[in-house]
């Protein structure tokens, strides 16, 4: 297993639009999904895509489910691991709510703060088997693909974010340990 370092706010990286993926196949873009799914899994994301571990290529995985970061409900729905491939975003509702969001590329800064984003999106994309395939999500799930398809295209949810709702990481789990 190898986790890798995660690339900040401030590295090129961020902030540059990924490649499209020409070989799902290959070595080096299966070691990029599983380097993926581990550094997510060891930082305690729910979502990560690949520029956040230098790899500018339009990757992105997902796994909604407990962490420290996400604990104060039991009851709430988790979603498996999934992995998108030069995803595409087909249909964005035009409802939509604002909820707090944080990032692996924005830890050091430690900030949280709420985003607005639509409810529900249908997103196209291949997975690590070369499959295509279409989803439908809402809720946290939709959330998580919004954030992450941003990221291959060098958009940080701070960029969106309401900066006045900005807090820090403690004031962030305290407000997760209330509710
Ligand atoms: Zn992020």
């Amino acid at each position: 297993m190898i986790i890798k370092k995660t690339t900040q706010i401030g590295e090129k990286v961020i902030r540059s639009k990924a490649k499209k993926v020409l070989n799902i196949f290959s070595k080096s873009t299966q070691k990029t999904i599983k380097d993926l799914t581990d550094s997510m899994r060891d930082k305690d994301l729910i979502g990560m895509a690949a520029p956040q571990i230098g790899k500018s290529e339009r990757i992105f995985v997902t796994e909604v489910r407990k962490t420290k970061y996400r604990n104060r409900n039991k009851t709430r729905k988790s979603d498996p691991l999934r992995v998108f491939i030069n995803p595409k975003i087909t249909f964005s509702s035009k409802k939509e709510v604002w909820g707090f969001e944080g990032c692996g590329s924005v830890l050091s800064a430690g900030l949280f703060g709420k985003v607005k984003r639509s409810i529900s999106v249908e997103v196209k994309a291949f997975n690590e088997h070369g499959e295509n395939f279409t989803l439908k999500a809402t809720g946290l799930l939709a959330r998580v693909i919004q954030h992450e398809l941003d990221h291959i295209n060098g958009i940080v949810f701070v960029d969106r974010a309401d900066t006045k709702t900005f807090i820090g990481r403690e004031e962030h789990l305290k407000m997760n340990r209330k509710k």
